[in-house]
């Protein structure tokens, strides 16, 4: 057997679906593996917008990395973040110095993307990471609070609608989730807490770019979305752009090509994401969305020991369609990449090239209706909420003990209570204006 320094290393970058599902599958691999992210956690991202709008604290959708991978002995957890990749020299940059490979996974996933107006994130802040949940998490309580301390005079209803006025910019399944869990947030958690206001006057909008709230979905599908939101007394825009983000809110375009300005307090981001600076890490191109392209075998031209996968990958399908940014996909492309270096450690003939499989399309809106597109089955309703709830209960099995989290799922969805409402870090926003 060879000693730990002659075997190969493995270096994967990134502790994400792709990054952790590859490490696991490689757990009786003899090699040694280093596994480094910037974060000491796993996030389990589906469930980031209940964090913020305060149905679950962090920790219930979040673990230590070195928990996790506490038995596989093969692996060293270095918690650092990636710089850049010298290739001619199989070498990582870190912010902590150098780190050599044989064989390299870049698995760091993506981030939000503002089109190019990055100026607007200090405004409309997106949903990636636990800080930006609990970011949001408190824009959104501390817009109740402020609104409540406003003197109930006439003069002040401007500044109480614009504090009770919530935007929530993109209409795909992150978009839907927020804009349905803020209203039932308030029209239900709050409506009896506080004295002053009417937690239920707020008004929640989503604005949609495309014709249709979640475009990816069949139409049927984002009909009865709308409706379903719509019943919970979100408005609903589509064909509608945003054109500017401010302290005052947003500034929108409509279909007729009119100009509006929103004032808002709280701007969410759900609008488009951009994956990790891989291409200028690699010094290659990236296409759209900063992805890379990938071989067959998820490796990238020119370097057969260099792979990238998950959100950070342009990966086709057996049709040649580009594979979706969701979870399951990173996760497959993980366990493949695994099998490759099995194979190639194992001297094995080669695999065959990565193929995708589907596993449906999910959302849902607020705790009473999802909608579930799995081949040929159509689910919508109360129902495909439960359905929804059980297959993330499953997905959270082998990270953390999923029955604490049923629980306080069961709790909340009898009760409305949504336990988590705590404004954590700063007091309020500084940038957000107070009443005047
Ligand atoms: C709010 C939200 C909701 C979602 N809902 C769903 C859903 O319901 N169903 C679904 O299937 N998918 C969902 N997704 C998408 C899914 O989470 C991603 O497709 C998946 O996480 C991609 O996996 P990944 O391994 O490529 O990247 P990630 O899981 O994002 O992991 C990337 C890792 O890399 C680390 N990293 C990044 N840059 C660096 C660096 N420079 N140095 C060190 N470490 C770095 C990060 O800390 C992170 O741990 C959602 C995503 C979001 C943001």
């Amino acid at each position: 057997m060879a000693s730990g320094s002659d075997l190969p290393h493995i270096v994967i970058l990134g502790a994400g679906f792709g990054g952790l599902f590859a490490t696991q599958a490689m757990a009786r691999l003899e090699a040694r593996i280093t596994l480094i992210d910037r974060h000491n956690y796993h996030l389990f991202q589906p469930l980031l917008y209940q964090v913020a709008t305060a149905g679950l604290p962090p920790s219930d959708i979040s673990w230590p990395i070195r928990s996790i991978l506490r038995q596989q002995r093969n692996v060293s957890v270095v918690m650092d973040e990636v710089l850049g990749v010298e290739t001619s020299q199989q070498r990582v940059v870190l912010r902590g110095g150098p780190v050599d490979y044989d064989f390299l996974i870049i698995a760091t996933g993506a981030r939000h993307s503002y089109f190019g107006h990055n100026d607007w994130s200090h405004f409309a802040p997106g949903l990636k990471s636990i800080d930006d949940a609990t970011l949001i998490r408190r824009r959104i309580l501390h817009a109740f609070e402020q609104a409540e301390m406003l003197p109930r005079h006439d003069s002040q209803a401007q500044a109480r609608e614009r504090l009770l006025h919530f935007v929530v910019v993109g209409g795909g399944p992150t978009g839907v989730e927020l804009a349905g869990t803020i209203a039932e947030l308030a029209r239900f958690t709050l409506a009896r807490d506080f004295r002053r206001i009417d937690p239920r006057s707020a008004r929640i909008v989503l604005i949609e770019a495309a014709d249709r709230i979640l475009p990816g979905f069949e139409v049927s599908s984002s009909g009865y979305a709308q409706a379903a939101l719509q019943r919970l007394g979100v408005e609903v825009l589509t064909r509608t752009r945003v054109s500017g983000c401010s302290v005052d809110g947003v500034e929108l375009e409509t279909p007729d090509g009119q100009r509006l300005s929103t004032d808002a307090a709280t701007v969410i981001w759900a609008a488009g994401v951009e994956a990790s600076p891989v291409g200028r890490w690699l010094g290659i191109a990236t296409t759209a969305g900063g992805r890379i392209a990938v071989n067959g075998d998820l490796s990238i031209p020119g370097h057969d020991t260099i792979f990238v996968i998950g959100d950070a990958a342009l990966v086709k399908d057996q049709h040649g369609s580009p594979v979706p940014g969701i979870a399951p996909a990173a996760k497959q492309q993980g366990r493949y990449v695994a099998r490759i270096l099995k194979a190639r450690l194992h001297h094995r003939p080669a695999i065959a090239p990565f193929n995708y499989r589907h596993q449906g399309n999910l959302a849902t809106i607020g705790r009473g209706a999802a909608i579930i597109e799995y081949r040929g089955l159509r689910l919508r309703g109360r129902l495909a909420w439960w359905v929804w709830g059980a297959a993330h209960i499953y997905f959270l099995l082998g990270v953390r003990s999923p029955l604490l989290i049923t629980i306080r799922w069961l709790w909340e969805y009898l009760s409305y209570s949504r336990g988590a409402r705590l404004i954590t870090g700063t007091t309020g926003p500084p940038e957000n204006k107070p009443g005047s």
